[in-house]
């Protein structure tokens, strides 16, 4: 350990942990899907870090456009105009097809989120109407995202004012409704539909869900997000994609919601992470055509000191241009079909593997210690000790896994490649024995 990591540990506080139990090591450099330590100890990252790395470290492409905007204007406010805040919401606008909608910028997915909610409540005319999300959903960790997000990181917040009904979620593997997938009916989208009519359609302004995956290991089934869609227009409810993680390849898509095409389209979706490939902070909300006219007269009451910040922006217009020219969305969906197929050859051999999901290159693993009851590895969202082992295992063979509660969370860089792929599975080939030991045979 270097000087500064004793100093790291002493006086910084880090995220969702108890500050005497952090124990990173300190990251020095990176390059594609590997990064190092002081010890140039190198590790595959097999989560892109918090998945935002879509593009690996120190992409090349990005790293020199940040450089070259530093050199002519670190930043301007929103009062004046700037070149890559211009362009980089023409870009947006473009992968996205939402023609004649406009991009606000944000620093991250929270504040996208909380930004698209305001403007749902504006747009809609439902100022105070209800938000309705999921159990075992995230949104982020500020007050209002951490009220609509349905997990245990906002359960400890007192409520701030927003009116969120939670709803049970897609979860096929164990299903909220006890039902089937196939012969379901779709029950987990349907039920919305009495929901709306329960609460009021003129009460609930707006749907705010992940339309694929969660680092909840929630991935819905393929008939989810349409007939959401179906529900939400039919009610007059403003649909609103939290495409934070699941954007920008990350599923085989520019974004989840595209898979099915026009039947699948939000009225706003929110972005984050891969939109600079996280070489710098940024997110934004984008609004349809329909709602930005809503502010076309109307004062936008909302606003951020870094909105659109230059560097931010150069560095998004750069990671755009390198998602397209190397081709990392299909490379995504093709490189992601041969993962899942490793993946669900290694359930075969490992019985504390009960449900691989997931698409693109985005997996979860959910680990149980019976197959047949499906018993959970560890009590969600408690992170069994057996993957807490498996997580500093896999450090000291050089992979570096994410996990939750009882799953394994499989995110590489968009740009990892299959040498570098294939050794990470292959380690965590060996390294599921843990989990293997903790599951009845
Ligand atoms: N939405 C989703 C789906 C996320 O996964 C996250 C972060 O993990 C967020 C929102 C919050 O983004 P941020 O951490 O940039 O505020």
């Amino acid at each position: 350990m270097n000087k500064w990591n004793d100093i790291e540990r002493a006086s910084v506080m880090h995220t969702w942990t108890a500050q005497e139990q952090w124990n990173g090591p300190t990251i020095v450099g990176g390059s594609g899907a590997v990064f190092w330590d002081t010890n140039n100890k190198r590790y595959i990252d097999m989560s892109s870090m918090a998945e935002c790395s879509n593009l690996g470290h120190q992409h090349p492409a990005v790293v020199a456009a940040i450089k070259r905007q530093a050199d002519k204007m670190c930043f301007v406010t929103s009062a004046w105009g700037s070149d890559p805040r211009a362009e980089l919401a023409a870009k947006l606008l473009e992968v996205s097809g939402f023609a004649g909608g406009r991009v606000f910028f944000t620093t991250g997915g929270a504040d996208a989120n909380e930004n698209a909610v305001k403007m749902a409540l504006w747009a809609s005319g439902k100022t105070s109407g209800k938000i309705i999300t999921r159990y075992r959903s995230y949104h982020g960790a500020s007050f209002a995202t951490m009220e609509l997000s349905g997990d245990d990181r906002g359960a400890e917040y007192p409520p701030g004012g927003l009116r969120v009904v939670h709803v049970l979620p897609p979860y096929c593997y164990r299903c909220p409704f006890h039902a089937r997938y196939n012969s379901c009916g779709i029950l987990c989208a349907e039920t919305i539909d009495e929901i709306i009519a329960q609460e009021g359609s003129s009460k609930v302004t707006a749907v705010l869900m992940e339309p694929a995956a969660g680092t909840n290991g929630i991935a819905a089934p393929p008939e989810y997000w349409p007939k959401l869609r179906e529900i939400t227009s039919r009610y007059g409810v403003l649909l609103i994609a939290d495409e934070v993680m699941s954007g920008f390849g990350r599923v085989g898509e520019w974004f989840a919601w595209q898979k099915h095409g026009e039947a699948g389209r939000p009225d706003i979706m929110t972005i984050a992470k891969g939109l600079t490939g996280a070489h710098v902070p940024l997110g934004a909300v984008i609004v349809s055509k329909e709602v930005a006219a809503y502010f076309d007269f109307r004062k936008l009451q909302t606003g951020l000191t870094y909105s659109g910040h230059p560097l931010a922006c150069a560095a998004g217009v750069a990671a755009i241009d390198a998602y397209r020219d190397e081709q990392l969305i299909t490379r995504s969906r093709a490189l992601g079909a041969k993962m899942h197929e490793a993946l669900r050859s290694l359930a075969t051999k490992h019985c504390s593997i009960g449900d691989v999901r997931g698409e693109g290159l985005f997996a979860i693993l959910e680990l149980v210690k019976n197959r047949e009851t499906k018993e959970p590895l560890s009590t969600w969202p408690k992170i069994a000790p057996a993957l807490k082992t498996l997580v500093a295992e896999g450090r000291k063979l050089g992979v570096s896994f994410a996990v939750r509660g009882n799953l394994i969370v499989i995110a590489p860089p968009l740009v990892i490649s299959t040498p570098q792929l294939c050794k990470a599975i292959v380690t965590l080939d060996q390294l599921l024995v843990l989990c293997d030991a903790e599951t009845q045979q």
